[in-house]
């Protein structure tokens, strides 16, 4: 991979920068959570310091145009920002010095559809393409993949800390290393659990995705949220095996499975505390509501305290642990959801392939 420290400076390029503003918006308009914007400052800047052009693509799922919170970026970039609605590429001013926004790039249909067309259109009035959306990266989407047969590729500083990290977590030695598994949306939860059994000491289950390890062992959960597909994604896991540790109560409200109970939060924190290498992604419970956030607060308190090199990931997870505790209580706070989940189950991301990440 072709790092941006690589750069001749003195070329004074122009650059087509692939960021990651996906951020959570609240109903009357505000970026609830902006770690992943702060995290793609520092390279914007240090580019432009260095006399390289920098236009900004990227994507927003919340809500369909950056135009309502183009001023909170400029307030979180701390420079103007110039926003770019159309895809009159002969018009797009690029100059040096100045920063630039493409709209949502996914309002053009050639992006998820990896659209080579697409791709060259808006490659044409640069001299090199940057990614550094890691979060983005699983997908096969034109400002990710197509787009690189267009412009020489740069993999960006947070794509290396990611990878660096993530690669981290894949080849530590299995003894004392553990993986909290949490939240929803089991079809990109229990490819990892599959992919990690035989490779940590445990596996601590939590969440929906306890919810269907307990429909599957037919015990009645009344009207807790599971996964509809349950049967098949768990197919092929070994739910007996002595590494994968289910909550041993929970919090039943209304006969709803909402979030562990306090013994489950106490033999979980015998085993965090033990441990040397702790992976967690996804909350225990429906931590949005206080009287069943107990659980993710525990295991969030258990995790600070403990010794081990912690990495955390997913939106949520990181909107649980947040306000409360702060992220710099950890050593790794990954900016991908389905991107660190998909890496961590060792499948190829298209947007790594793309930059020759495999080839290395
Ligand atoms: P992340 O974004 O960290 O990867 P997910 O998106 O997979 O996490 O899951 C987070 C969601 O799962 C939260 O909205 C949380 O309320 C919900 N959740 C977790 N456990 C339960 C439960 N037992 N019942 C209902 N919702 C739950
Ligand atoms: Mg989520």
């Amino acid at each position: 991979m072709k790092l941006i420290s690589q750069i001749n400076e003195n070329e004074k390029l122009k650059a087509l920068f692939r960021a990651d503003f996906d951020v959570p918006i609240s109903e009357s308009g505000k970026i609830l959570e902006d770690f992943r914007i702060s995290k793609q400052r520092e390279a914007v800047e240090g580019l432009l310091n260095g006399g390289v052009a920098v236009f900004m693509i990227a994507h927003i799922a919340e809500i369909d145009s950056f135009r309502p919170i183009i001023d909170q970026l400029e307030n979180i970039f701390s420079r103007k920002i110039y926003f770019v609605e159309d895809l009159n590429v002969t018009d797009w001013k690029v100059e040096h010095g100045n920063l630039y926004l493409l709209d949502n790039v996914r309002k053009w249909p050639g992006e998820k559809d990896n659209d080579s067309g697409f791709a060259k259109k808006i490659a044409e009035p640069f001299d090199i393409y940057i990614n550094n959306a890691f979060a983005v990266s699983h997908r096969k989407h034109a400002s990710v993949s197509a787009i690189t047969e267009f412009l020489p590729s740069y993999c960006g500083p947070l794509i290396e800390l990611e990878t660096k990290n993530l690669e981290r977590a894949v080849s530590s030695p299995s003894d004392g290393k553990i993986f909290i598994m949490g939240g929803a949306k089991a079809s990109t939860k229990i490819p990892v659990v599959k992919n990690f059994l035989n490779k940590v000491e445990s596996i601590l289950i939590g969440g929906v995705i306890a919810n269907d390890i307990l429909k599957k062992r037919g015990v009645d959960i009344n009207g807790s949220k599971f996964d509809e597909d349950f049967e098949s994604l768990l197919a092929g896991l070994d739910l007996s095996s002595p590494r994968l540790v289910m909550p041993l109560d929970y919090n039943v409200s209304n006969g709803n499975y909402l979030d562990i109970g306090p013994k489950s939060v106490e033999n979980f924190r015998g085993i965090v505390m033990k441990s040397k290498m702790i992976i967690w992604n996804g909350p225990m419970g429906l931590f949005e509501k206080t009287e069943f956030a107990k659980g993710t607060d525990g295991i969030a308190e258990a995790v600070i305290n403990s010794k081990a090199f912690k990495i955390i990931g997913g939106g949520d997870t990181i909107a649980a642990v947040n306000n409360k505790y702060g992220l710099d209580k950890f050593d790794f706070v990954s900016t991908g959801g389905g991107a660190m989940l998909a890496f961590l189950a060792e499948e190829r991301l298209p947007g790594l392939e793309a930059l020759g990440y495999y080839a290395k």
